[in-house]
């Protein structure tokens, strides 16, 4: 367990997936959850519901991130829920892939528009998440196996590639306030951004790949990132956490 009562925490991109999950998890370790969303009303009414009815502590924040202005109407919606409180915990899931963006078919908009939300908002909303934490606070950013291995969308690829390489020096710049830093790297989890992934097949095919004989399920990336949340995980920083059954191992 992760006692994480009393702290508050935002997750982008909660509303459905990984992201969700991770919220639940820790609104289920006592952390009050700002609930992060794009345009999604009824899934992160969802999750929020979901939360209550657990017992925990939750509310939505609708911002949609990669337009203008975006950071300032998370942070404006997130500031009057917290009502003066610290952000003990950032969580940087919200991410976008552009399938079929290859080498051949990525246009300059396509690239702006991804770099925007999987490396531009995280990177500011960091930024301005840091004047609300607290020494001590933990962020974690949700990167992604294709850091290591290729594949045709190279756009996404390099965006988390860059948020690797932000991970790693973050964690040196804010350690002295004792705020760790880390990234976890999920491999082929079932959510929403792989639909390919609910046919039988792709299932059976994606099994073969993992040492642990299955896809990944949000909730196996949930409970990690609750761990690097947790003090337990106090001593690891700058770090990149490979989350994935054993992904191509051999
Ligand atoms: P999903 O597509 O299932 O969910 C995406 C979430 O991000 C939703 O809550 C969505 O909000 C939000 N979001 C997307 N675009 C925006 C935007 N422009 N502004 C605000 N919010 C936005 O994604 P996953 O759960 O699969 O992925 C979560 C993280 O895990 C991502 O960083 C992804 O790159 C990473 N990952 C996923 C893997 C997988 O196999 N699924 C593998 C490796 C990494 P809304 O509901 O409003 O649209």
């Amino acid at each position: 367990m992760a006692d994480l009562a009393g702290r508050t925490a935002l997750v982008t991109g909660a509303s459905r997936g990984i992201g969700r999950s991770i919220a639940q998890r820790l609104a289920a370790e006592g952390a009050l959850v700002a609930v992060h969303y794009g345009t999604n009303d009824d899934a992160a009414r969802k999750t929020v519901a979901a939360i209550h009815r657990s017992g925990g502590r939750a509310f939505p924040l609708r911002a949609e991130l990669g337009v203008d202005g975006d950071v300032d109407t998370l942070f404006a919606a997130l500031e009057t829920e917290l009502q003066d409180r610290p952000l003990d915990i950032l969580v940087n899931n919200a991410a976008v892939i552009d399938y079929g963006a290859s080498i051949h078919a990525a246009t300059p908009k396509s690239y702006e528009r991804v770099f925007a939300i999987n490396v531009r908002a995280p990177l500011f909303i960091t930024q301005r998440a840091l004047r609300l934490m607290p020494d001590g606070g933990r962020i974690i950013n949700i990167s992604s196996g294709v850091t290591w291995f290729a594949t045709p969308e190279i756009v996404y690829a390099m965006t988390k590639g860059a948020l690797n390489v932000f991970g790693r020096s973050l964690a040196h710049t804010v350690g002295t306030r004792g705020i760790t830093v880390n990234t976890v790297s999920p491999g082929i989890t079932e959510t929403d951004m792989n639909d390919w992934l609910r046919s039988a097949e792709a299932t059976r095919h994606v099994a073969t790949m993992t040492a642990l004989a299955r896809p990944g399920r949000p909730a196996d990336i949930g409970d990690v990132v609750a761990f690097l949340a947790s003090d337990d995980a106090r001593w690891i920083t700058g770090q990149t956490i490979e989350v994935n059954g054993g992904l191509l191992l051999g």
